[in-house]
């Protein structure tokens, strides 16, 4: 619409705008449930959010970590290797990005699990640690891993170290600004009030576009039934985990093999959020953020997947009765799978254990959303995985059009498709307007006069 064209729709499978940005009424603000911090100050979404008043503090992303209360109820676990822990990998991130800035073949080969696998075993060694011990910093190596595949929402056995150099937000390292209890809500009415509202079509999934390679032109099919405009220009914005599991079945033409590569090389990983309220906090009001520690062969023999998966809780500041779990890697796919029961029942007995404390309640309210679930998002952001880093596959290469006789006629924006800024709002934001762009450029060169009028 800045480039002065009107003349288009879009179709959303939702019903609602905004994807994987979901801001869910709590209270006098919005619990988010996907895009919370803005990643650097260097874009045009810092300066909106700025505009609009509703950045909070920069905040380092190691910050629920560093100001974590360990909780671990009557377990014999001593403070002293907490901190003993907690030095040993205080080094390692930027440990890790220096290997990825200045050695780019050992970069390219390891996993992040790999890497820190080696450290770890030397952590063990150097040290003369009990089992017990042992097995206290297997529990501290949880909440370690948890960390890692939260923020690039991977299983990190398949993380490659290279992505801490692709990635790159231009801004101070680790630190991204938080937004307030409004936070994205403002951003996304903000983008979207200017569109009328007669360019949406909701509820409208697109099952297939059809490309005429006589006249250039693509037809549509949403929800079984072909739509009777065609279009000169379709821009794809599907996630990466939609392309993945229906992009066989949405392009006639298929995609061409480099195409298909990216879509199947780039990881498309989980990561999630589940909110629980109590009626009234059962933690001190000067925590920050809680790491529940339990420990095998203490508290019982075997831990089971939720104890294991459970690493983050984090205080909503503007909502101090409700905790933000924190979810990935298989953890996003175990919460999804659960009754909100079962999730109520089991932090319950989770944080009993951990605060010694048999009168702290079953949660009132579980707010979630189940992304691995929803067809139209299938996952929550895309990552650098081992396999694209040695195949050499940028996440750019995802952003190549369909062409026509060297016109671009099918065109893909959306985060997976930014080659520094993956993974985040931003990018995403970006990339829409790069392929916009694209459209525009095309259209104008090749439709002098018609273009004008359009711009009259
Ligand atoms: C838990 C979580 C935390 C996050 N935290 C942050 C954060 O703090 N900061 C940050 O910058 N980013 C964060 N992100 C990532 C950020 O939300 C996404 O990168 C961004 O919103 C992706 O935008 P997009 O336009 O690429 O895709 P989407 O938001 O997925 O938009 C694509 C839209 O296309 C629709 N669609 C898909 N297929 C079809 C079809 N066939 N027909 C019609 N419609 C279709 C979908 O319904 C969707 O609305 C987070 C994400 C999650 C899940």
């Amino acid at each position: 619409m800045e480039l002065g064209v009107d003349d288009f729709v879009i179709y959303e499978g939702l019903d609602r705008i905004g994807g994987r940005i979901h801001a869910v009424p709590y209270k006098d603000g919005f619990l988010q449930m996907g895009a919370q911090f803005i990643n650097g100050a260097q874009n045009p979404l810092y300066k909106i959010a700025h505009r609009l008043g509703i950045l909070a503090d920069a905040v380092s992303d190691t910050a629920h970590v560093d100001y974590a209360f360990y909780a671990y109820g009557n377990q014999q676990v001593k403070q002293a290797d907490i901190k003993l822990f907690l030095d040993f990998t205080s080094k390692l991130d930027s440990k890790y990005r220096a290997i990825a800035e200045n050695d780019e073949i050992t970069a390219r080969r390891y996993t992040l699990k790999e890497i820190f696998t080696l450290d770890y075993m030397d952590f063990l060694k150097t040290h003369n640690f009990t089992t017990k011990q042992k097995n206290v910093f297997d529990s501290l190596a949880r909440s370690f891993r948890s960390y890692w595949e939260f923020e690039w929402a991977a299983d990190w056995s398949t993380l490659s170290l290279h992505v801490l150099k692709e990635w790159n937000d231009y801004g101070t390292v680790c630190e991204s600004f938080a937004t307030d209890k409004i936070g994205f809500k403002a951003i996304l009415d903000d983008i979207a009030e200017p569109i009328s509202k007669s360019h949406f079509q909701f509820n409208t999934r697109i099952d297939n576009i059809q490309l005429n390679s006589t006249t250039g032109r693509m037809k549509l099919t949403a929800n079984g039934q072909t739509l009777p405009s065609e279009f000169d220009y379709v821009i794809v914005t599907s996630s990466l985990g939609v392309l993945k599991k229906y992009h066989h079945l949405m392009f006639s033409p298929p995609l061409s093999r480099q195409k298909i590569e990216a879509i199947e090389k780039i990881g498309f990983g989980g990561s999630c959020k589940v909110f629980f309220e109590w009626d009234k906090p059962f933690w001190s009001n000067k925590t920050y953020s809680i790491a529940p520690l339990p420990v095998r062969g203490m508290i019982r023999d075997e831990l089971d997947m939720f104890e294991e998966e459970t690493t983050t809780l984090q205080v909503v500041d503007w909502a101090p009765n409700v905790l933000s779990a924190w979810y990935a890697g298989r953890g996003h796919q175990l919460v999804d799978n659960m009754s909100e029961g079962e999730l109520k029942f089991k932090i319950a007995k989770l944080m009993r254990e951990m605060y010694n404390n048999e009168d702290i309640p079953l949660p009132k309210k579980v707010i979630r959303t189940q992304l691995t679930k929803n067809e139209l998002l299938l996952g929550s952001y895309s990552y650098m995985t081992q396999v694209q880093a040695l195949s050499r596959i940028s996440h750019s290469q995802l952003s190549m059009p369909v062409k026509l006789d060297g016109r671009p006629k099918i065109l893909f924006a959306g985060e997976a498709t930014h080659h520094r800024l993956f993974q985040t709002a931003v990018g995403a934001f970006l990339s829409g307007r790069r392929e916009a762009d694209r459209v525009v450029n095309d259209w104008s060169k090749h439709n002098v006069t018609s273009f004008k009028k359009c711009i009259q």
